[in-house]
């Protein structure tokens, strides 16, 4: 394909990843082939909304190198494995969607799925195993998954996220669109779940009454009850008839608010807004967090290290305002989550990043598979993050 046409097209599958809720902010990226041996690829840590052609960055398939002034996504060694082991690909994604990155982080491959699946996404949907994010073993690691199912159109990359091949954009967008649709049918087959949200993107209508902002002090506080927290945070049994998110949001934000008095519904004009629990059988085994949550996923391990602290239902503001000077995120027993931004667009990518590890813990935990990213890579993504991110921040 031509180099223009080719940034073009990847610029435009950003939009339409994003619309459709499989990609946000900087996470994943997206490559086109120009040639047997080149390919066009999303730049690092920029937002997808407002990229432009130049931006679009021409690597070598052979050995990834690059030239010019802006850096390509740093998983590009991962484009480049599946560049040169499909010769046929035309078009690869590199996305975190919600339930096949939950699905991954159990370890599990897809296989048996109907032929519907099966035209778009091949015979199986390999896990590949774990690696450090923009390191070479994760490239490794992919690249063996797809030498041994040369057939598989998509890949989970373990406690990650996935990458989807195509001959062209249509078909490498469909097969994650089809991966999701298949890893949400396959998560309610394991939980027991009937229940699950498409996904959960704080700002959405999907998303509306379950996050509750207030600023205070030049920082965003976002008040949690979404669908995975609620049933991690409320695992062992609390109290349903009591809990409602008014009472969470009083509480929580007496500290935050100087005694501007309760955040709750009526602070958002939302009274009301429910805190159900859906029971179901086997959300009734599943043990009640200690006292931290381990991240399952590596873009949890990014934001807040190996886990993230549970505060006892009785912790008092300060507890919470003090556990959040060291992560952006915290999870209070029985009642929520509460997360922190310096504004609303980093507090709102805290509350998706908790939901996305919730979901991810919830499977695990209950199937009691897979396992957490663990101490050291932890330590290293939390590292590489805040590498990058004050590099950009600073740029
Ligand atoms: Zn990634």
């Amino acid at each position: 394909m031509e180099k223009n046409e080719a940034k073009n097209l990847v610029i435009r599958a950003g939009h339409e990843l994003v619309a459709e809720g499989l990609i946000a902010r900087t996470w994943g990226n997206i490559s086109c082939r120009i040639s047997d041996e080149e390919f066009v690829i999303t730049p690092s840590g920029k937002s997808y909304e407002d990229l432009v052609p130049s931006e679009i960055v021409p690597v070598r398939i052979d050995d990834c190198s690059w030239s010019g002034t802006v850096r390509p996504s740093s998983e590009k060694a991962v484009h480049s494995a599946l560049y040169r082991l499909h010769p046929e690909a035309n078009f690869i994604i590199h996305t975190h969607q919600y339930y096949a990155t939950a699905i991954g982080a159990t370890g599990r491959s897809l296989r048996g799925y109907d032929a519907f699946y099966r035209e778009v996404l091949g015979r199986c949907v390999p896990c590949a195993e774990y690696g450090i994010s923009t390191t070479q073993p994760l490239a490794d690691a992919v690249e063996a998954a797809a030498a041994l199912y040369p057939e598989a159109q998509a890949i989970l990359m373990r406690n990650h996220g996935v990458v989807c091949i195509g001959v062209d954009y249509e078909s490498a967008f469909n097969a994650a669109r089809k991966l999701e649709e298949l890893c949400r049918i396959k998560y309610s087959d394991l939980t027991g779940l009937t229940d699950l949200p498409e996904n959960f993107i704080p700002g959405t209508p999907a998303a509306a009454g379950k996050v509750h902002y207030r600023e205070v002090g030049g920082r965003t506080y976002a008040f949690l009850k979404s669908p995975f927290v609620r049933r991690l945070a409320q695992a062992g049994g609390a109290d349903e008839s009591a809990e409602n998110g008014s009472d969470l949001f009083s509480k929580m934000s007496r500290p935050f608010g100087g005694g501007a008095g309760p955040l709750g519904g009526a602070a958002d004009g939302k009274p009301g807004m429910a805190g159900r629990v859906v029971k179901h059988p086997l959300g009734s085994r599943l043990a009640p967090l200690g006292k931290s949550l381990p991240a399952y996923i590596d873009d949890c391990a990014q934001m807040a290290g190996a886990s993230i602290r549970v505060l006892p239902a009785e912790a008092s503001g300060s507890d919470m305002a003090r556990a959040l000077m060291h992560a952006p995120m915290v999870f209070v027993r029985n009642k929520g989550a509460v997360c922190v931004g310096a504004d609303r667009e980093e507090a709102d990518a805290a509350c998706m990043v908790l939901e996305k590890n919730a979901m991810a813990a919830y499977v695990c935990r209950l199937l009691d598979e897979g396992k957490p990213v663990g101490g050291a890579a932890a330590m290293a993504e939390n590292l590489i993050y805040r590498f990058k991110y004050s590099k950009l921040k600073n740029s």
